[in-house]
């Protein structure tokens, strides 16, 4: 599904110095790659603070902490996501408040959103599913009308630009209360191991992140609040410092990537090619097709028995997860994610396609498709 070794190639002579330049100095933990990371993630998403931390998990854990959620408290978020959105609410004892994803873009639903309030509700997590933003500008209109909080997981579409209506933009995870990211080896910007980092314009709370993801401490050995331990290590940072020099460079390979599979596809009544929306660009975390009248898992094995990986995010929606159920998710309300989860399949994508690589997948799909 990606080619991490193929791009390690192209970076590797500055990687493997920057490496053991840790190694010499040392610094392994709160080194000063972790600040020259930092700033120079803050400059290029222009916000006012970053906070590195140990994974995306963690960051969307430790914003909720910052935020002072407490048990009882409601937090609205998408019933088609990745799990760590929703663990970490229960985990915290919040009370997840999963609602229906629009058709076109797969993100969550402002008009679901606004139904699903009630007076508990403290919070909304808008996912920016597989690179591209949710409908920032309707979900922070509800959260101004409601008083709420919003925690973008940006943890797929770091680098993404949001349009607003005037014509500015902003970096997803830059536009709520916070952002949080992950830097897992296969993400956009990813790291060789596990990273994450939060993001916020707000300076007191900026202050709260820190604390927290350094047990609770502002001054050492002082806890004025139970915090966790959530660090991203100095190798991660001094690789991470390089990556995203060419970050806008991977997204680009990405979009071209993107635009050879469309055009491949396009005209298929079977397939459906990824939707751009107006008020965001796309950096393809995922490349997903939604399938119409075709049997998807069989198309798995198809391209697996042509050696052709694909995955599908997500199997399942989360209300149908052991985990997750509740009596007051009714499948009648979660048509579109139902159906996603029966139709979604995604391609391989990364920074190191090649043409002929694409064409031998694009002809795979179709020979599957139209004889079946
Ligand atoms: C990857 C991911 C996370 C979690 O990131 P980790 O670094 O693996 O903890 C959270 N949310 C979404 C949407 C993700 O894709």
């Amino acid at each position: 599904m990606v080619d991490l070794q193929g791009q390690y190639q192209k970076i590797k002579q500055e990687v493997d110095a920057a490496i053991h330049q840790v190694i010499d100095t040392a610094a392994f933990i709160n080194g000063p790659e972790v600040k020259a990371f930092q700033t120079e993630l803050e400059a290029y998403l222009d916000v006012k603070h970053v906070i590195p931390c140990a994974n995306g998990t963690d960051a969307l854990q430790i914003a909720m902490m910052a935020l002072d959620l407490k048990p009882g408290d409601e937090v609205i978020t998408a019933n088609f996501t990745y799990v760590a959105t929703a663990e970490v609410i229960k985990l915290l004892g919040l009370t997840a408040v999963l609602v229906e994803v629009n058709s076109e873009t797969f993100t969550i639903d402002p008009a679901a959103i606004e139904k699903a309030i009630t007076p508990k509700t403290k919070a909304i997590v808008p996912v920016h599913l597989y690179g591209q933003c949710a409908q920032m500008e309707a979900i922070m209109d509800i959260a101004k009308k409601h008083n709420l909080f919003v925690i973008e997981d940006t943890a797929q579409a770091i680098g993404a630009d949001y349009k607003f209506k005037d014509g500015t933009t902003k970096k997803a995870g830059c536009i709520g209360t916070i952002g949080s990211t992950s830097f897992f080896p296969s993400k956009n910007l990813g790291c060789y191991g596990d990273g994450g980092a939060l993001y916020t314009n707000d300076d007191q709370l900026a202050a709260r992140v820190r604390m927290i993801a350094n047990h609770g401490q502002s001054v050492q050995y002082i806890h004025d609040d139970i915090g966790v331990n959530s660090r991203l290590d100095s190798i991660q940072a001094a690789i991470l410092r390089i990556k995203l020099r060419s970050l806008d460079n991977y997204a680009k390979a990405r979009q071209n990537a993107a635009e050879i599979y469309n055009k491949g596809f396009a005209n298929n009544s079977k397939i459906k090619t990824p939707f751009v929306a107006n008020f965001s660009n796309h950096v393809y975390h995922q490349y997903t097709l939604t399938l119409n009248g075709v049997d998807r898992d069989g198309l798995k094995l198809f391209l697996a028995s042509k050696e052709i990986p694909a995955m599908i995010y997500y199997p399942k929606p989360l209300h149908h997860q052991k985990a997750y159920a509740d009596a007051r998710f009714k499948d009648q309300d979660f048509a579109i994610t139902i159906e996603l989860c029966k139709n979604v399949i995604s391609l391989p994508m990364h920074t190191e396609l090649d043409i002929d690589t694409q064409n031998y997948i694009i002809e795979s799909v179709l020979e599957y498709v139209n004889k079946n």
